[in-house]
């Protein structure tokens, strides 16, 4: 009796091996099946020039002169100026609560996490001014399941087609005030009681474009997350499997900067 009960216990510590083995397996093949194309991987940044959406009232955004040639000096090297907030950008604690972390103290761990994709678009289309609400949230969750803690929740409105049309991207009234989609701070308040690493949106602000008071700025970086703005086309990731590699720029004492994004589809 003693030796089947051992082998019993053998085969419960067996089972548990096996049902640990294929999440471990599946992160690493999904790295491993890069080279090969077995994994896609999505670049969910655009390229930085002097030509896109600047936030409105920034004049001067992005410069690049030469500073040395292949001609002049037998190599080439630029050297260039821009706006932390400016293209596809990472808006760090910092930004808006004082004494939250800067861009470059944002622990790496934190940049990396698997992606929930909240899709907007039919919504988005028939208003501007949608905000994602938190019953949104909910019903994403009756469908695949809570939002797992270190995910990054990016909100898919399809503003991506605009860009980079000044005028359409922005969308402003005669007054001045722009309309596009957001978050609200209700849903806002749900993802951070989710313990999520960050939010994310293709358009030029996580708030709705008419927010004057920031709200989902003031509440998601003041609980430590970040924000990554003017994502780009996010029409090829699937609401739940794709993993995300959030790269930005490591400037001591930054309030954001331009970041690179990745997206691993298995
Ligand atoms: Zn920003």
């Amino acid at each position: 009796m003693a030796a089947f009960g051992r082998s019993g216990t053998f085969i419960v510590c067996l089972a548990v091996l096996f049902t640990l083995l294929p999440q471990n397996t599946h992160h690493h093949t999904m790295l491993e099946g890069i080279p090969s194309g077995k994994t896609r991987v999505l670049d969910l940044s655009y390229a930085i020039s002097d030509k896109l959406v600047p936030w409105p009232g920034d004049e001067k955004f992005f410069e690049a002169k030469v500073n040395a040639s292949i001609e002049k000096n037998g190599y080439f090297t630029r050297s260039f100026w821009m706006l932390e907030h400016y293209g596809t950008h990472l808006d760090a604690p910092a930004h808006f609560p004082p004494g939250k972390a800067t861009v470059d103290q944002i622990p790496a761990k934190q940049l990396f996490g698997p992606a929930v994709v909240i899709d907007v678009r039919a919504e988005s289309g028939k208003d501007a001014d949608y905000q994602l609400g938190a019953a949104r949230v909910e019903a994403w969750e009756k469908g695949h399941g809570r939002i797992p803690e270190e995910a990054i929740v990016l909100l898919r409105t399809g503003w991506a087609s605009r860009w980079p049309d000044v005028r359409k991207y922005r969308n402003q009234d005669e007054k001045g005030k722009m309309h596009f989609p957001g978050f609200s701070a209700e849903a806002a308040k749900l993802l951070i009681d989710r313990k999520v690493s960050g939010l994310g949106c293709d358009t030029l602000s996580i708030d709705h474009g008419a927010s004057s008071d920031y709200s989902v700025h003031h509440l998601a970086l003041g609980a430590g997350l970040y924000q990554l703005e003017n994502l780009a086309d996010l029409s090829e990731l699937p609401e739940t499997g794709a993993f995300l590699i959030v790269a930005p720029i490591k400037l001591e004492g930054g309030s954001g900067g331009p970041v690179r994004v990745f997206a691993l589809l298995p």
